[in-house]
């Protein structure tokens, strides 16, 4: 094994085994090979993890935010030290190209940044009352315990994305990662500790998810779920949750349409919808699923998407020069197989790639591109996962638009012109939480993240990102 670690479990500042000796096993995508064992808790466990949370909430939430703060600094700082090293383990546990996991590296850091900042600007109100004789004021409170679950997709980013917002506002932890990448957590929690972070402030359970989540929907001390996932488990966790009405964060699947007018920069468009694509080998809840391109520039736009898939070096992430690694799993890798094989007997044309690759032994498919592709097909409706796109020729902007919008997601589109009255009214009419216009990057820890429609609830980044985890107390106080 290449990483051990039984002892990924951290409860009330210490590292545990299963009591009961279970683990679950974490392979490399890239080569099946099994890499680590970490500890599969029990329902006592996560019921443990939870009480330390709670034990731990009155005393941080009456931390000064300064305090809080000069934690974040701290971890953000040191995540920056560690980037090589946990850019190394997230490509191992994850698959995805080395140079990449250190963009993540990054990018996580810069959510310990950002929320180091904003835990000092969690403002109250005070509010001019219509009745002589009152003072009504609105006193923002950390809303109490958090649960943390995330996704195996961006196994770093995704946790600080929601945990430092939640330490800064002053809420406590129950993180639960997800059973394909757990190492990269239990890496970040090793940060926390490292800087000192009081006991109990994160608790860290890895295991059956299912199981898992039942004890953090039932518990009526976790105050809230903050997820990223699947629609469907987002769903389960909104049922879950409303016997005691928590409050729910999620960050749920997307189908982004991306655009390409007549007057884009092509050149531009064919780069950028390769890497919003294939970036993550297509494993990104933002990631392009169905491009949609002007009659009079599809054979070219195609043409110039072809040459980017033809300059991709499919393999292992950890090897010089890969610029697209495995799937995640078996699951995953047959999701892509289906849609294509489903795509194929209606019609659709395989101008790029088409195949699984057997390579160093992982879960590889070729970076792909559909043609002549109808609304039939499964991989129109849903959300792909992978690294395949279907090409959409189309006459006029408001059948387009019509097309980008037909879905239940809405979490993020893009738009290629340089015309700006169209940009600016196409945008206004994309029903989606997030729109990149002739950029397909928009994730930044100081911009709110997240979904219309059944893509989510609530927002991550920005200075509305501390506010999922606040509430506001009213106080309505009468004056002699
Ligand atoms: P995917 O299908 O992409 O793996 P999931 O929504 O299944 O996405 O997983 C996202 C996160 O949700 C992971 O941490 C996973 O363990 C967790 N999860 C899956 N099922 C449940 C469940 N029933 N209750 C709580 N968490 C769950």
């Amino acid at each position: 094994m290449l990483v051990g670690t039984k002892h990924g479990m951290y409860i009330n500042g210490e590292w545990l085994s299963a009591a009961t000796g279970e683990v679950i096993e974490v392979f490399n995508p890239a080569t099946r090979e099994k890499i680590a064992e970490v500890p599969s808790c029990s329902k006592e466990e996560a019921e443990l993890a939870v009480q330390s949370a709670q034990a731990a909430f009155e005393a941080w939430a009456n931390v000064t935010a300064r305090e809080r703060s000069s934690f974040l600094y701290k971890a953000y700082h040191k995540m920056i030290e560690r980037k090589e090293e946990l850019a190394r383990l997230l490509t191992m546990e994850q698959g995805k190209p080395l140079q990449e996991a250190r963009g993540e590296i990054e990018f996580a850091a810069s959510f310990l940044l950002w929320y180091a900042e904003e835990a000092n600007r969690v403002y109250g109100e005070m509010i001019p009352a219509a009745k002589k004789g009152k003072r009504l004021w609105v006193v923002p409170k950390p809303i109490g315990v958090v649960a943390a679950i995330t996704p195996w997709n961006f196994p770093s980013a995704m946790v600080t994305r929601k945990v430092a917002p939640a330490i800064a506002a002053g809420c406590t932890v129950v993180l639960k990662p997800a059973e394909q990448t757990p190492l990269s957590a239990i890496k970040i929690v090793r940060v926390f500790e490292e800087v000192g972070l009081p006991k109990g402030v994160i608790n860290l359970v890895t295991g059956d998810p299912v199981q898992i989540g039942k004890v953090l929907m039932e518990s009526s001390d976790v105050r809230s779920i903050t997820f990223t996932g699947s629609t469907e488990v987002g769903k389960l966790l909104m049922k879950g949750s409303a016997q005691n009405v928590k409050k729910l964060s999620l960050e749920l699947g997307g189908h982004a349409p991306l655009l390409v007018l007549d007057d884009a920069d092509l050149d531009l468009a064919a780069e950028q919808a390769a890497a919003s694509k294939y970036r993550n080998c297509g494993q990104t809840c933002i990631c392009t699923n169905r491009i949609f391109v002007h009659e009079n520039v599809k054979d070219t736009f195609t043409q110039k998407l072809q040459e980017k898939v033809r300059q991709l070096h499919l393999g292992n992430g950890l090897e010089e020069g890969v610029t697209i690694g495995p799937l995640i799993d078996k699951g995953g890798l047959e999701k892509v197989k289906r849609q294509v094989e489903d795509s194929v007997s209606k019609g659709a044309v395989v101008t790029a790639g088409g195949k699984e690759w057997n390579g160093p032994g992982g879960y590889y498919y070729e970076p792909t591109i559909l043609t002549n592709v109808s609304n039939d097909m499964k991989i129109m409706k849903e959300e792909t996962f992978g690294p395949v796109v279907p090409i959409v020729p189309f006459t006029s902007i408001d059948e387009a638009i019509k097309a980008a919008n037909d879905t239940d997601y809405g979490l993020a589109a893009f738009l290629f012109t340089n015309d700006l009255s169209k940009a600016i009214n196409i945008m206004e009419k994309l029903e989606y939480g997030i729109i990149g216009i002739n950029d397909v990057f928009p994730g930044t820890a100081e911009a709110p993240f997240g979904g219309m429609k059944e893509s989510g609830l609530g927002r991550e980044g920005g200075h509305e990102g501390i506010q999922e985890f606040i509430e506001m107390k009213y106080v309505s106080l009468a004056i002699k």
